[in-house]
């Protein structure tokens, strides 16, 4: 069984347990997937990114809360675009990969990807400074190749 971390597309964040990511994969391709708080189907896996990206994206958001929801919606896919293309998508393997970094096992790079619940509580518990994305600006992963 995987517990994943999981988002509505109203933001909701709540979490359910698979039998394995293909599970996963497969009750929300069919919209067996629920958000509890809403009834929405439109559930995607939180993804995290590295905390230090935190302050920027604050501040974006306000910027955007100024200047109104069509510019908002404008920087938020700009936000996305530039995590697409700046930050590697590391899927499941982001716990791992963030704990390498910070422990300087590996060269620092802009990374995101998914942590299970225990993951991240592990990452809090070393002191990684990570920060689950919030929608709208979390990236959908790229599609893997099979
Ligand atoms: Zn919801």
């Amino acid at each position: 069984m995987i517990r994943y971390a999981l988002i509505c597309d109203d933001g909701h964040a709540f979490e359910a347990w698979f039998s394995s990511s293909a599970d996963y994969d497969a009750q929300v391709e069919r919209g067996l997937v629920e958000c509890p708080h809403c009834g929405s189907i439109q559930i995607s896996k939180q993804i995290m990114a590295p905390a230090v990206r935190t302050a920027r994206k604050v501040e974006a958001r306000q910027a955007a809360s100024v200047n109104g929801a069509a510019d908002f919606e404008t920087l938020a896919r700009k936000v996305k675009a530039h995590i697409r293309s700046n930050y590697d998508y590391v899927g499941s393997d982001f716990a791992k990969e963030a704990k390498a970094i910070h422990e300087g096992d590996k060269p620092e790079r802009l990374i995101y990807g998914e942590t299970t619940p225990e993951e991240r509580d592990q990452l809090k518990a070393d002191e990684v400074p990570v920060a689950p994305l919030p929608e709208p600006f979390a990236p959908t992963p790229p599609k893997k190749a099979n």
